[in-house]
């Protein structure tokens, strides 16, 4: 029989009762036992809902209190110094290395004071994990009650037989970094970390596992010569275990494996690999063609990293490929990936209009999704006709909804020329005309768009949001905010004003409530890192600007305002990425469509005398396909030009801005200067100014704003800070070029040091006009 599987369960709850419990437990509401019981109750809760679908293969060891990854930091004991010499509790070591420990001396304990860890973006989804981070003499040894064996045998005291999740040895290492002054190379550490693996895995066959998953997406990515070949060595050891050790299921994720294939030879004494065939279904083939005689597959085919609804029959026609090949024994039916990536239940959606909410399948939803495709394949479609049949009529319903095939956006698209994917005039005619209009002195200063979002304002949009306050009052509220901004713009001498962005929540949600095409939902959360989760929006159909979203606001502070004054959008690839993205069309149409919708709104604004206007792209680098190569140079290429599509429909003297939170260019610097733009403020602070050396080896010859001090502290930089860093600029870019800006928005900061922040950098500014 073909069986059913989940790589991994969301830890966060139905309610985001994890977060609460460790929010609770950080700010000391409740006791380490607390917070214990609350982790398990979810984990027992979990492991239930899959039970209860019917799932065969059920995941433990999926539950992190903070990151999965961290979990394995401390499973094999690579912990700094600077955390270990406390003494601390071991969760409370685990959360200082997670997100930093500040506490002064008390009831006899020494005061912590310890940052991080460093937390990057686990492989091109929103989550971030925390990195492994090795010291050149780094010792490494197993936790004494390892928490897979632990959370094993809580599950089999359940009476539920679960496959525990590791991650592999090789993802690991990879994934992980020498620390600060160190020099280590990670995977060359692979020969003394494999027998924490092989203690590990014993243990658990001895506490009863039968299975065990053991993740390894690095193998998605074009890896290192040496972790490539780290393969090899490290499964024979693990396979070598025999019946010592639980059957061995190696896992990939988000992305195709055809150009490792040739590691799976050294994989044939693993019971089964599974592989994402939501993502990359034509790698089927091949890995079929690449197990040993006796593998196993488990074909990744509901997905894990998005909302919608399987459509069962495409999914069944897929497992009965490997089925005709394999056979049934030796094919499992699996999630694409962990769920981790998706909300929890539908079921708490109940809001959302009945068309669109028969689209969705959330995470509780997907457990049943598996459990259907495994069973028709097995009994035949007969044996789940009733299921089968609602889902081909969900499915039918989108394909053929109104909302997804808009004729008037079609039109429209298809109306796109060449033309509109260019400016008018080449760079140095506009910025001419630019410079008589808007008459900027050299080293002109700016913020990049938000201003402290203060209880007052979320107050107030509160009370409107619940009908307290009606929208005249609300919007006189707006637009007194927007009238102090500017009066503190004005008294700190700033150059470009912005309006502060007080009407918005959330630079995506904000824009997509005022489109077509998207739905939000109240409950619908996904763990980012820690105890932080995101609640995308859904972009369900066809995006269409119905009326402008943001040109009330600008209009009226450009007309308070004795300078010129910059728009504020958020970028067509930024409104995509921190959604969940259609997956009926391809990622670049819907980048298209909210570019047209954009482009409206920025001639919209131009017409509104707004005449410097910012399209915000933080999100276009994390976009970026694993790979190198033509993935990655499509992927580029189309949202290059949809920024182009959104932006250049302006005159010459209108200057278009855009904004990063990076300035790690050197992959992709030719797509940041194919945008276009003509200013780019991008985060820099923190980083060093020589990464700024590409802008000169590219010759790049538009404006810069490299942020001149970091906006995530509450620290006020002093004026002679900003003039250093502002001298460091001046090494590589050329004075005309160079835009005097903090890192980022200001909507996390207080009042109080914002305006010491930028009064100093204001001040610096005008020392190097004098010198100039
Ligand atoms: N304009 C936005 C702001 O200032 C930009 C935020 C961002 O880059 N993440 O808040
Ligand atoms: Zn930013």
């Amino acid at each position: 029989m073909v069986r059913s599987s989940i790589l991994g369960f969301p830890r966060m709850g139905r309610l985001r009762d994890l977060k609460k419990a460790t929010e609770a437990y950080w700010g000391e509401k409740i006791s380490r036992e607390e917070l214990l019981k609350e982790a398990k109750r979810l984990r027992l809760e979990h492991w239930r809902i899959q039970q209860d679908a019917g799932v065969d293969i059920i995941p433990s060891n999926d539950f992190a209190l903070y990151d999965q990854v961290l979990d394995h930091i401390q499973l094999f004991g690579i912990i700094p110094e600077r955390y270990s010499k406390y003494g601390l509790h071991p969760i409370d070591e685990y959360f200082a290395m997670g997100r930093g420990l500040q506490r002064p001396a008390k009831d006899g304990q020494p005061a912590v004071d310890v940052p991080s860890l460093e937390m990057v973006k686990w492989f091109d989804s929103n989550y971030h994990y925390v990195k492994p981070t090795l010291q050149d003499n780094q010792q490494f040894k197993l936790a004494a009650d390892p928490k897979p064996v632990r959370e094993f045998l809580e599950a089999k005291e359940a009476g539920i037989i679960t496959r525990p999740v590791i991650l592999g040895p090789v993802s690991f290492l990879t994934l992980g970094k020498a620390d600060r002054g160190q020099t280590v190379a990670p995977i060359a550490q692979l020969e003394k970390l494999l027998p924490l693996y092989v203690e590990l895995l014993i243990k658990l066959k001895e506490a009863g596992a039968e299975d065990v998953q053991i993740d390894e997406p690095v193998l998605v990515f074009d890896l290192p010569a040496s972790s490539k070949a780290a393969f090899k060595p490290a499964y024979a050891k693990l396979g070598a275990l025999g019946g010592a050790a639980p059957r061995i299921t190696l896992a990939t994720y988000f992305g195709d494996i055809v150009h490792n294939i040739d590691v799976l030879s050294s994989l044939q004494s693993l019971y089964a690999i599974h592989v994402d065939l939501v993502r990359n279904p034509e790698q089927l083939r091949t890995v079929i063609a690449s197990l040993g005689p006796n593998q196993t597959l488990s074909a990744g085919v509901v997905d894990g990293r998005n909302i919608w609804k399987t459509n069962l029959q495409a999914a069944i026609e897929k497992v009965e490929l490997a089925v005709q090949r394999l056979g049934q024994d030796r094919v499992i039916v699996a999630t694409s990936s962990s769920l981790l990536h998706t909300p929890h239940t539908l079921a708490s959606e109940k809001g959302l209009d009945p068309e669109v909410r028969d689209w969705f399948s959330f995470a509780v939803e997907k457990a049943s999704e598996v459990v259907v495709i495994a069973n028709a394949v097995t009994n035949g479609p007969s044996s789940v006709r009733e299921q089968l049949e609602a889902n081909a009529k969900s499915i039918q319903s989108r394909a053929t909804s109104k909302r997804t095939n808009d004729p008037k956006v079609k039109e429209r698209l298809a109306a796109v020329t060449k033309d509109m994917y260019n400016r008018k005039s080449p760079f140095p005619t506009r910025i001419a005309q630019q410079e008589t209009t808007l008459k900027l002195p050299l080293f002109p200063t700016t913020t990049i768009g938000s201003f402290p979002q203060t209880k007052e304002i979320r107050i107030q949009r509160n009370r409107f949001t619940k009908g307290e306050i009606t929208a005249e009052q609300y919007e006189k509220f707006i637009e007194k905010e927007i009238q102090d901004v500017i009066k503190i713009q004005e008294e700190l001498g700033l150059d470009v004003f912005v309006h502060g962005e007080p009407e918005r929540n959330d630079m995506v949600q904000y824009f997509g409530e005022r489109l077509t095409g998207y739905v939000f939902t109240t409950h619908a959360w996904v763990q980012s890192y820690g105890s932080r989760c995101v609640r995308p929006p859904i972009i369900v159909g066809d995006v269409s600007r119905p009326a402008p979203m943001s040109v009330k606001e600008s209009k009226y502070a450009a007309s308070v305002s004795s300078k010129p004054m910059k728009g504020m959008l958020t970028g067509p690839i930024t409104c995509l990425r921190w959604s969940f993205p259609r997956d009926d069309i391809h990622q670049s149409i819907q980048a298209q469509q909210l570019a047209l919708a954009l482009r409206d709104e920025v001639i919209d604004l131009e017409a509104a005398e707004v005449f410097v206007i910012q399209v915000d792209e933080p999100a276009l680098r994390e976009g970026l396909p694993l790979r190198a190569g033509k993935e990655r140079e499509d992927y580029l290429s189309w949202a290059v030009n949809s920024f182009r599509l959104a932006t250049a429909g302006v005159a010459d003297s209108t200057q278009i801005h855009s904004h990063f939170c990076y300035s790690e260019f050197q992959d992709f610097f030719h797509a940041i200067a194919a945008l276009d733009a003509d200013v780019l403020s991008i985060e820099n602070s923190k980083s060093d100014a020589k990464l700024l050396k590409v802008f000169v080896d590219e010759a790049y010859p538009r404006h810069i704003g490299p942020g001149v001090y970091d906006i995530h502290s509450p620290r006020v930089p002093s004026e002679q800070e900003i003039k250093d860093r502002i001298a460091e600029m001046l090494q590589y870019l050329r004075p005309e070029q160079l835009w005097i800006d903090p890192d980022c928005g200001l909507k996390t900061r207080q009042w109080p040091e914002t305006k010491a922040a930028l009064a100093n950098m204001v001040n610096a500014a005008k020392f190097y006009r004098q010198q100039y």
